[in-house]
């Protein structure tokens, strides 16, 4: 039994962890947090939560967190403990030395899905105003990139089409490439519910996922599929749907493109689209792409769900494209109870593309050529903008290591351990002047790092966070933070020691200033968001209150626009010395990197990252259950422990990335998305042998 004794204040704000945003209640003691309590009015969770909303709140007082700037002239030397003054002061003379030595595109940053809309914000009208470049990137880089271009191309919107209540009206759920019960458990609970009480399911995903088959929940058809499949599989239902005249050709011609759907139908008719041709290539059984076909087309109202299973490949892009025609064919969108739903990772990752966290786009993804745009915050910043599109965070690191790029302010983000190809962005840090890294804990990327700013909690700062359904959430400060200052604050101090001016009292000064100059935020404000306790976005003259579900009516970008999406196999080949395929993902109790999870009583369930292999391939390689293995690919080789199941299909293996002992992105390869450089995370042909441990 703990004592936690009784909360003396308390305050209502949105959890940190992933894209659902539930909503708590943070009850206080002084400045101790005793407990996070599920708030019942909470619009995203109603009264439920995880066990990391819940319980995983350690991390925030634990002794590893580093409340002292720091600096050190090279990354061989120790650091140095010194003040705000003087680390701001050495970060803003380093980057203006480099920006004065190589040219004002020499330094960039990236901005942080951890931290609040507000801060983001601030992160890139730095970059963009003071650095003078737009040299801005998220963590969406590596995960939902794909989801932005491919929803804008075929929607106008970069962003999922409902609420989460919608789903009370969803009659048929197509999940590909999710795994909402240890992704985004509180909405994977409400999924379950949904199907207890009628509603069909199709699962497709390499992995037998919980949802396949718990108690009570049985998916009606799981296609299990091999990795790097996805836009044959999601082809072929349309194959099926066309040739076998289930498209709602009423929805069709009143709400898109006439002829390019005519050309798409075509394209996806020819019979090497058919389910039995696809079986060839995906390993799914041609039965089972035909039901499902049919089940998400007539079965009513049908919700597409999806994940980075989705986006993480070489053909991200075109898989979401898919999704979208597959959507826009059947008339499945612009109602309660459909559309296309990408399930958010990170707690703020929606929020971070919202706020102009990508090299081409300002805040409402205008593009940075719009001179109208442009024009806006010329006028509102009073500088003189770039009307190029800046660089990626790949190519930061390819130009660091060409000498070009020398400078990196990162926000809230592990580079070294979330992004692919490790050998390459250690190569690619190392080459560079001046790293300053912002953060709570002394992570892998700090190892870079010239200058570490010591980041906040959002226990420490108010701010918002917008959740995977566009719902954008209060986040308030319970005690003062640790380190002396919100993020958004240091990225004032920065940008105030580097000449461009920044004067916010609050962040709702910050949010004013976003409505302002943002089309779909242009109703939001703290005050509305105090009143509703949320609102979601588009919200402005023509949505006061927001937008639940999106394009009713009509699409935003006018007609919806259908893609021919070709299946491209991925260069990441099987062969005699690789032969299996390795896919990622993650577990309950853990969040990413861990930096977090690691840090709370959550690490007793799962200490380690596991090897998932299936029974067969096990026994071929004399490698029993708990066994220590050795992971090897072209790129790199880890070693942790084997979970042999037949969770996985035989020829697949699978990790999460949680802990940094195994560093599962060692072994990822540099293969990434054709249209937005998002890694191929999900397909990594390996070979496993035993081994006696790291
Ligand atoms: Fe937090 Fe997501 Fe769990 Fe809700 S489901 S408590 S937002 S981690």
């Amino acid at each position: 039994v703990i004592e936690i004794g009784l909360p003396e204040h308390s305050a209502v704000t949105t959890c940190a962890y992933c894209g659902v945003g539930c909503t708590f209640k943070a009850e206080m003691r002084g400045e101790e947090l005793v407990r996070m309590v599920p708030y019942k009015d909470g619009k995203a969770n109603h009264g439920h939560s995880c066990v990391k909303g819940r319980f995983a709140y350690g991390y925030a007082t634990h002794r590893d967190r580093i409340l002292k700037p720091m600096i050190r002239a090279s990354i061989e030397d120790p650091w140095r403990e010194v003040s705000w003054d003087e680390a701001i002061g050495y970060a803003a003379s380093q980057f203006r030395r480099i920006q004065a030595e190589h040219g004002k595109q020499a330094i960039g940053g990236i901005t942080s899905s951890r931290c609040t809309n507000e801060e983001t914000y601030l992160v890139q009208k730095l970059i963009r105003a003071g650095f003078g470049n737009n040299n801005v990137d998220t963590c969406a880089r590596v995960c939902h990139s794909p989801t932005g271009y491919g929803l804008k191309t075929a929607f106008g919107t970069s962003a999922g089409t409902q609420d989460f209540d919608s789903i009370e009206e969803t009659d048929v759920m197509l999940v590909i490439g999710a795994n909402p019960t240890d992704g985004h458990p509180v909405f994977g609970s409400r999924m379950k519910k949904r199907l207890r009480a009628g509603a069909k399911l199709i699962v497709i995903d390499p992995r037998r996922i919980d949802l396949v088959e718990t108690p009570h929940v049985k998916a009606d058809f799981h296609l299990p599929l091999q990795p790097g499949c996805n836009v044959s599989v999601v082809t072929s239902l349309a194959h099926v749907i066309v040739t076998e005249g289930l498209v709602n050709e009423a929805f069709v011609r009143e709400r898109c493109d006439w002829s390019e759907f005519q050309d798409w139908a075509a394209f996806v008719s020819e019979p090497r689209h058919s389910p039995e041709e696809v079986e060839k290539i995906s390993g799914v059984p041609a039965g089972l792409i035909r039901g499902a076909a049919r089940l998400y087309a007539t079965g009513g109202n049908a919700a597409i769900f999806y994940g980075l299973g989705v986006t993480e490949h070489s053909q991200g892009s075109t898989t979401v494209l898919a999704i979208a025609n597959l959507a826009m064919a059947t008339g499945n969108l612009g109602r309660p109870g459909v559309g296309v739903n990408p399930l958010r990772g990170q707690n703020n990752v929606q929020g971070a593309c919202d706020m102009g966290s990508f090299p081409h786009e300002f805040a409402g993804y205008r593009h940075v050529s719009d001179t109208a745009a442009r024009d806006v915050y010329e006028s509102l910043w009073g500088v003189e903008l770039e009307h190029e599109p800046g660089l990626r965070i790949p190519n930061m690191l390819d130009a660091a290591v060409e000498g070009t790029f020398r400078g990196i302010y990162i926000q809230g983000e592990d580079i070294l351990q979330s992004d692919p190809d490790t050998h390459h962005v250690a190569s690619g840090l190392k080459a560079m002047d001046c790293v300053i890294v912002q953060d709570l804990f002394l992570n892998e990327t700090a190892n870079y790092a010239h200058v570490f700013l010591p980041g906040s909690t959002f226990l420490e700062k108010d701010g918002t966070f917008t959740n995977a359904e566009r719902r954008i959430q209060r986040v308030r400060k319970v005690m003062s933070p640790k380190n002396g200052y919100g993020d958004w604050e240091i990225t004032m101090l920065l940008s105030n020691a580097m000449g461009f001016k920044m004067s916010y009292k609050h962040p709702s000064e910050i949010m004013d200033e976003i409505a302002l100059s943002t089309p779909s935020f242009a109703g939001v404000s703290y005050a509305k968001l105090d009143e509703m306790g949320s609102v979601q976005w588009p919200c402005n003259a023509a949505a006061p209150e927001g937008t639940p579900v999106m394009h009713i009516g009509g699409f935003a970008g006018g007609k919806g626009k259908f893609v021919i999406t070709e299946y491209v196999a991925t260069d990441e080949r099987t062969g005699p010395r690789f032969p299996l395929l390795l896919t990622t993902g993650r577990i309950l109790s853990h969040y990413n990197v861990g930096a977090q999870t690691r840090r709370t009583a959550n690490v007793a369930w799962h200490p380690e990252d596991l090897l998932e292999i299936h029974p067969h391939d096990a026994e071929l390689r004399g490698v029993k259950d708990g066994d220590w293995v050795r992971l090897h690919s072209r790129a790199g080789e880890t070693t942790l422990r084997a979970l042999v199941t037949d969770r996985v299909a035989p020829g697949v293996v699978y990790t999460t990335f949680h802990h940094p002992m195994t560093q599962a992105n060692v072994v990822t390869t540099d293969f990434s998305d054709w249209a937005t450089n998002c890694p191929e995370f999900k397909v990594t042909a390996v070979q496993i042998s035993p081994s006696n441990g790291p």
